[in-house]
């Protein structure tokens, strides 16, 4: 199974149109960005997506998926669906997973377009192209409803939080304990104070308390410096999860 970050930014991107901080102009010097928010799960040559960024065409170019095989929506805000209709145009019967709430509410946007809803209960572990995936409740207001994503593949554990502030329930952190990779909303460093969001000092608490093996920050605003010292994702930074990896040292 292949985990690829197809983009690691906040809902304006990096750089910020009409931003000159010293992060948006450091990257239009040096040529670097940060895409909206998607994420690549892909296994037995199946491709699904969680959360369908604006960057969409882009990152599906880049890394050369001909095509989508599911989509999860995490929530209804602009920079976590309104991609859809890139691979829309060029693909019928695409299925899209999520909560009642939060289908309905991004169907609301996409009331002109065809594709096959799937109702999924959060907690409830749903089986897609031999890995299972569970959606959890966090907390992003005014969102009614935001997931995260737990990932079980063959004894691997991957947390994707989605959007969220630190006061996620007893009942998602216990479904979220012991990651082997946690991917994790951070969008400022500490000293930031956020109503819908973690900041980096909410992302290590997070980290720490459910036992994470590795942290990637994701969802990053401009409110970083370049380089810093966190533990930041790069956009189409991606990984492979094995069965079994002391078997492969054999191979
Ligand atoms: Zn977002
Ligand atoms: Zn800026
Ligand atoms: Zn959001």
């Amino acid at each position: 199974m292949k985990l690829t970050i197809l983009g690691t930014g906040d809902s304006p991107g990096t750089p910020v149109i009409g931003c000159h901080c010293r992060t948006c102009e450091h990257a239009r010097k040096n040529g670097w960005e940060r895409l909206r928010f998607s994420i690549l799960l892909q296994n037995n040559g199946k491709s699904v997506l969680i959360d369908t960024s604006p960057d969409m065409r882009k990152q599906l170019l880049n890394v050369g998926v001909d095509r989508v095989d599911a989509v999860i929506w995490t929530h209804s805000h602009y920079d976590h669906f309104a991609g859809f209709g890139d691979f829309y145009r060029v693909q019928s019967g695409v299925n899209v997973l999520s909560s009642a709430e939060v289908l309905e509410d991004i169907g609301r946007f996409m009331y002109f377009m065809k594709y096959r809803e799937r109702q999924v209960e959060v907690y409830e572990p749903i089986k897609i192209f031999g890995m299972e995936l569970i959606l959890i409740d966090v907390n992003h207001p005014p969102m009614r409803r935001s997931h995260g994503v737990v990932v079980n593949f063959r004894g691997k554990k991957i947390v994707i939080t989605g959007d969220t502030n630190s006061e996620i329930s007893q009942r998602s952190i216990d479904e979220m304990m012991n990651p082997d990779l946690l991917i994790v909303d951070a969008i400022a460093p500490e000293g930031y104070r956020l109503r819908k969001h973690m900041n980096a000092g909410d992302a290590f608490s997070l980290s720490k308390k459910l036992n994470a093996r590795k942290t990637l920050f994701i969802h990053v605003g401009h409110f970083y410096q370049p380089n810093s010292k966190y533990p930041i994702a790069r956009d189409f930074q991606s990984f492979h999860f094995h069965e079994n990896l002391a078997l492969d040292s054999f191979l």
